[in-house]
């Protein structure tokens, strides 16, 4: 089903929640379509089994539209593994971090020319869609390396890739969070393992506070509306420890 996120006359957000069949052994994840009058961005469009629902979804909704932008949170098999189709079918630019440039050519049957690559800066920037702009807002460690979320100052919503992802195969995507703390254990081992530290999610923390966010929507699982839920999250993420800071030297073994 595609969830509305906002809409005004000239902008719309859309997230795509269920392309992927409930029974499949692939991980749950969303796909995001922001467009602003005839220009389209697609967030994290995913691998081949998200293109067909996202190509069909576009051509249904927005049909006069032009794809301008993929925009990448960092290079996974469930961010940008379709990148070739894309490539293809239209003459959008993957909007990339530049420590992942060289690698997503990858995903390719064949070279990628520079100019459908737009390597974003560690510091992130903006790019025009439309009448408007979409920051990339830089995420490092959250969890790649090179990471960023993508925030669209029209909606005020935060795509925050696998920041605040959860995973509950029963849960319904197509409503907000609303009870944070029975909500907690849909995100907690997620967010131990796959986050980098304690000291990186501060970081994001402090940036997010001074940012005027009505959503933080991620890649898996529900959303997170309203200050008073963002905050919630922020609270929570802010005092987590995870990543290195849980690993131990009985984690460096040679197995038997
Ligand atoms: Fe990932």
């Amino acid at each position: 089903m595609s969830v509305e996120l906002y809409r005004d006359k000239n902008h719309s957000c859309i997230m795509l929640e269920n392309l992927i069949d409930s029974d499949s052994s692939a991980i749950q994840s969303n796909q995001f379509i922001i467009v602003d009058g005839k220009d389209i961005a697609l967030i994290d469009p995913g691998g081949n089994i998200t293109y067909n629902g996202i190509f069909f979804e576009i051509h249904r909704l927005f049909s006069n539209g032009t794809v301008k932008y993929i925009l990448a949170s960092h290079a996974d098999p469930d961010i940008i593994a379709s990148l070739n189709k894309w490539l293809i079918q239209t003459q959008a630019k993957l909007v990339i971090s530049k420590l992942w440039a060289r690698f997503v050519p990858h995903f390719c049957n064949k070279d990628i020319p520079k100019n459908r690559i737009l390597q974003i800066p560690d510091q992130g920037l903006s790019v025009i869609l439309g009448d408007s702009k979409i920051k990339a807002i830089p995420a490092h460690f959250l969890h790649s390396e090179g990471n960023f979320q993508f925030y669209d100052p029209v909606s005020k919503i935060l795509f925050s890739g696998d920041m605040g992802a959860s995973m509950d195969d029963d849960a319904d995507l197509t409503h907000p969070v609303t009870d944070f703390s029975s909500h907690i254990k849909t995100m907690e081992s997620f967010h131990h393992r796959y986050m980098n530290s304690n000291k990186i999610c501060r970081f994001w923390v402090t940036m997010v506070r001074e940012m005027d966010v009505e959503m933080i929507v991620p890649q898996h699982g529900r959303y997170f509306k309203g200050k008073k839920m963002i905050n919630e999250f922020l609270d929570w993420i802010e005092q987590l420890e995870c990543g290195v800071d849980l690993m131990k030297q009985s984690h460096y073994r040679e197995p038997d």
